[in-house]
């Protein structure tokens, strides 16, 4: 394979990416916003000079395309959004590594490959402006929310349809962009992970097997409030030690099935010095990429809470907040990515994604697809800190490349 392919200049464009559209408290590249539009006029240039045809769709993404001796395609996407203040990597490395798979490709094969490669630049995938996310990849699948997304609105009162038709798109219309994916035949998306596994493992690459399903539950203890200094501690009706028993309780569940659960919040009532507690409100959220072993989380928290009201006299209620399939990946791409990292570097891991991705909407649409993971460093993102050794950047795009020659093969059949 003659490979043109340059990781550094990917790097080199991450940085003028960085000084072009951020600041000293991180990028700035909003969905939407003015900045967001310069950074995508800016990625347009680099595209045409590919040369390729871009194009926005009915839902604002914007469309990068190779065409080749097949319709058939393969997909490649990012998004240059990011949240305020937000990492220099999340989103916009997937699309510039995109960029130089681009050029490797069009350079050997005279601009004309047997299939055809294009790469989508995923509108609003942060949702930090309306609160939603994946809107673009969610509109394109066909699984955004209509009625739901039409009243969002931003925390000036703007709502999403009016910032929508500033930029030409026309909300009643965004789900006319699934037609994009009518001849996609594989997707893939390279991210950093955002988390600490590959940092653990130091390790620079991951194949990653899908993205977790999620159980988001809100539960109430029920109580009686009584006086703190007349109430014999056998006769209490304490909402909040029954809820306090699932702290441990969950850590329990969770190293049982291999998943991961989080009680994120607790409130109690009254919630004075004086008195028992008589409500005590706890969320929990469950995590896991197998569905019957989610099921089996949930269905462990609902029994021990069940087992804990008992013991101190109270009851439980539940109340589901939000709750999402796990997705998995296309098995021979997952083992086409880890082939591809094992050749660039040696040895590979395979790891589910605790965040959702625009990849996990075009799974969800049934085209093949696959992610591969570079390791971050700290493990945080959606902050300033968030960064990735130059090394590894440069190893995640030749790796990218190599996944992204082996998945055009595999398109051609
Ligand atoms: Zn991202």
């Amino acid at each position: 394979m003659s490979t043109p392919l340059n990781p550094k200049r990917t790097v080199a464009e991450l940085k003028e990416l960085r000084s072009l559209t951020g600041d000293e408290n991180g990028a700035q590249r909003v969905a939407f916003t003015p900045t967001w539009v310069k950074a995508r006029a800016w990625l347009k240039k680099k595209l045409e000079a590919i040369p390729a045809e871009v194009h926005a769709d009915a839902a604002g993404n914007l469309w990068t395309t190779l065409a080749g001796e097949s319709k058939r395609s393969l997909l490649i996407g990012g998004h240059i959004d990011s949240v305020p203040n937000g990492g220099w990597l999340d989103g916009c490395l997937n699309l510039l590594a995109g960029v130089e798979v681009l050029r490797r490709i069009s350079a050997q094969y005279q601009g004309k490959p047997p299939v055809t490669i294009r790469l989508v630049d995923w509108a609003d995938e942060e949702g930090a402006r309306f609160g939603k996310s994946l809107f673009g990849s969610s509109a394109c699948s066909g699984n955004l929310n209509m009625d739901e997304a039409r009243v969002l609105q931003d925390k000036q009162g703007v709502r999403l349809p009016d910032v929508l038709k500033e930029i030409g798109v026309d909300f009643d219309r965004v789900k006319e962009s699934g037609k994009e994916l009518e001849d996609a035949a594989a997707y893939l998306e390279l991210h950093i992970e955002q988390g600490p596994v590959l940092l653990d493992l130091e390790l620079p690459l991951g194949a990653v097997l899908g993205t977790f399903g999620v159980e988001r539950h809100a539960l109430t203890f029920h109580g009686q409030a009584a006086h703190s200094g007349s109430t014999p501690m056998n006769r209490r009706k304490d909402a909040f030690l029954a809820a306090a028993k699932m702290s441990p309780e969950i850590y329990r569940i969770a190293e049982r099935q291999g998943g991961v659960c989080t009680i994120g919040s607790c409130t109690t009532r009254p919630g004075i010095v004086t008195s028992v507690i008589e409500e005590c409100w706890i969320t929990l959220d469950q995590r896991h990429l197998d569905a019957t072993a989610l099921a089996r989380m949930l269905q462990e928290a609902k029994a021990a809470s069940e087992r804990f009201a008992k013991e101190g006299n109270v009851r439980v209620s539940w109340e589901r907040l939000w709750q999402i399939e796990p997705v998995l990946f296309h098995p021979e791409l997952i083992e086409l990515c880890a082939e591809a990292i094992a050749e660039t570097c040696g040895k590979t891991h395979r790891l589910p994604s605790g965040p959702l991705h625009d990849a996990a909407e075009v799974a969800r649409a049934g085209v093949p697809t696959v992610m591969m993971f570079v390791q971050s460093l700290h493990g945080i993102s959606h902050n300033k800190i968030e960064d990735t050794k130059e090394e590894h950047l440069e190893l995640c795009v030749e790796a990218f490349d190599r996944l992204a020659h082996k998945a055009m093969k595999w398109v051609e059949g």
